[in-house]
């Protein structure tokens, strides 16, 4: 099954107006003056930012994305965003269920199954992240971590349009490390193999790895089988080491 690859930037809690506009604006002239990349290019800035660059990058094939949404359509959840709210601004991905919710905020996998909800109540495509940290790799349960992160926090009724699962191991995220080929390659075929028994789209659906994903390592972790793109960190904060993990993927 032909799965295009996805490049989709997390630029986390980084970049004011003028810098964000400027990032995106670059990015959107690059897939625009691109003949056919081979790769559809999401970026989910921080929130202030949606609106403005929204606007900047309208008519090009630039997507744009949440960093996260509220189980809720609306309510006393003071500083929280809803799907909705995402939606209203022309946004049509969030990312739910990042290793730093789940660290810093508690997020549990019921709490990420809600927000997956969410997404798809207002018509979102959930990028939803799963990955072991390297306490539970040590200890040679990384595989079990995944299924069980599947099976408690991807609700049933994934489809192609709306769910991409990015697999980021805990302890690759900003440190420089990443695991090794065959590692991906395991991991990204056993998420493959849990999807199925949930999801009759399981083959038609993306799987993106993320953690320290470069230009300079990008050919290698992106090219394998069950690999479909990167949820990329630090490097989609320049315009340039982003666009070359896009066509180093392909
Ligand atoms: C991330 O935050 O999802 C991520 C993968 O970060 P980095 O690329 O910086 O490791």
């Amino acid at each position: 099954m032909a799965r295009r690859k996805l490049i989709a930037g997390n630029w986390k809690m980084n970049m004011l107006q003028d810098d964000g506009v400027a990032l995106a604006r670059d990015l959107a002239e690059r897939l625009d003056l691109a003949d056919q990349p081979g790769f559809d290019m999401l970026i989910c800035p921080p929130a202030t930012l949606l609106r403005s660059i929204g606007q900047a990058m309208s008519g090009s094939g630039l997507l744009l994305g949440g960093q996260d949404c509220h189980a809720d359509k609306s309510g006393a959840y003071t500083g929280d965003i809803s799907a909705e709210m995402l939606r209203d601004l022309g946004v049509s991905y969030v990312i739910v269920g990042h290793s730093e919710r789940r660290q810093f905020h508690g997020e549990s996998d019921a709490m990420v199954n809600a927000k997956a909800k969410a997404a798809w109540r207002a018509g979102l495509t959930a990028v939803l992240c799963i990955g072991e940290t390297l306490a539970e790799r040590d200890a040679g349960k990384a595989l079990d971590v995944l299924q069980r992160q599947i099976e408690s926090s991807v609700p049933d009724g994934g489809t192609a349009q709306n769910l991409v699962l990015a697999y980021e191991p805990v302890w690759a995220i900003g440190t420089g490390r990443t695991p090794s080929v065959d590692d991906v390659a395991a991991a990204h075929r056993h998420i493959r193999t849990v999807l199925a028994k949930r999801s009759g789209e399981a083959g038609a659906i993306r799987l993106l790895y993320g953690g320290s994903v470069k230009p300079d390592n990008a050919g290698v972790l992106l090219k394998m089988d069950n690999v479909d793109g990167a949820l990329v960190g630090g490097a989609s904060l320049k315009a340039g080491d982003f666009w070359a993990i896009g066509a180093a993927s392909v």
